[in-house]
């Protein structure tokens, strides 16, 4: 649909402060956005209650603020959400789409022990009704895992071109554990679903997390939004980026008295260009060039020599 609104997210965990690689996903995404007059919008994934810090979350908004990518309507919480989430599971449960499973940590552990290859062999698919009332009256814990169709999954990223996966490559994965946590792909789904997300613009670490979110949106029977997912940024050595190449959290940048302007023009180069020999872009002509085709197709390589070279120009 053409006239729809892009609208677009970004969605990062609260389990450290906000890096280089984060803050340039959500730049790409803000001006994605804004290029399109659509909306940028700020999901906390919080979850996981153990590795979340309120304090990094509140790092994360600072950050961004400071560096100028403003959301749009209210920041959504995932921890705030587990009984939307629940609404969806227990949906997929009643119409057949996905099942209890009683099967113990213990048991599935020592199959993929023995069989790293091994799939959940869907013993639990065809419990009675009698068997289930059953356990759920003793108390059995379990699982809920996603009853997969057999068919392929095909969609079209706009970094990494035409992608092709068939639902045989996975098992019927697990979509809430045993203490009632939904577990990431299904968040997600249902959050982009719900937040009217059109397109998912992220990591290329992610890409082979979206066949599993596709088979969910058809589950669910939503429309699956357009995905582009960016290559890595690494370090001069080839090596994935660490505190070893530099300046890694933005944070840091702004301590060492970096403009934020200079720092969005840096982190807008690091794997996209704007198709000439640029290099000192204002956010306002960063957003007139930006297009998802211009992303580079190789990780980016990260310079920090370069940041202080682009903070010099300002
Ligand atoms: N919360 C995820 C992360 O921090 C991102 C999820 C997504 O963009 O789909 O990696």
């Amino acid at each position: 649909e053409k006239n729809k609104e892009v609208r677009v997210r970004f969605a990062p965990s609260p389990t450290g402060y906000l890096h280089i690689g984060g803050a340039r996903t959500a730049l790409f995404n803000y001006v994605f956005a804004k290029k399109h007059n659509g909306k940028f919008l700020l999901r906390i994934e919080d979850t996981d209650t153990e590795r979340s810090k309120k304090e990094y979350t509140e790092q994360i908004i600072r950050s961004l603020e400071w560096l100028g990518i403003k959301h749009d309507e209210k920041i959504v919480y995932q921890s705030e959400r587990f009984e939307v989430y629940k609404k969806y599971a227990e949906r997929l449960l009643n119409e057949g789409k996905a099942y209890r499973c009683f099967c113990t940590k213990e048991e599935i552990e020592e199959k993929k022990k023995n069989n790293p290859k091994w799939k959940y062999n869907r013993k639990c698919l065809n419990l009675s009704k009698e068997e289930i009332e059953k356990n759920l009256r003793e108390g059995k814990p379990y699982t809920i895992r996603l009853k997969l169709p057999d068919t392929e999954i095909r969609f079209y990223d706009y970094v990494k071109g035409d992608m092709k996966f068939h639902s045989k490559d996975f098992e019927d994965f697990i979509i809430v554990r045993s203490n009632g946590v939904p577990i990431y792909q299904f968040t997600v789904v249902i959050d982009d679903y719900e937040m009217g997300i059109t397109h998912v613009i992220r990591g290329d670490d992610h890409l082979s997390n979206t066949p599993k979110q596709i088979l969910i949106y058809q589950a669910l029977g939503f429309e699956t939004p357009e995905f582009a997912h960016i290559p890595l940024i690494l370090g001069q050595d080839k090596k994935r980026l660490s505190k070893r190449h530099g300046a890694t959290s933005v944070e840091e940048y702004r301590e060492n008295g970096f403009l934020p302007e200079a720092l969005v023009n840096f982190i807008a180069l690091l794997g996209w260009s704007p198709g000439d020999d640029r290099e000192k872009m204002s956010l306002d002509e960063i957003i007139k060039e930006f297009s998802l085709e211009r992303i580079n197709k190789s990780p980016a390589v990260f310079d920090y020599k370069k940041a202080l070279w682009i903070n010099g120009k300002y």
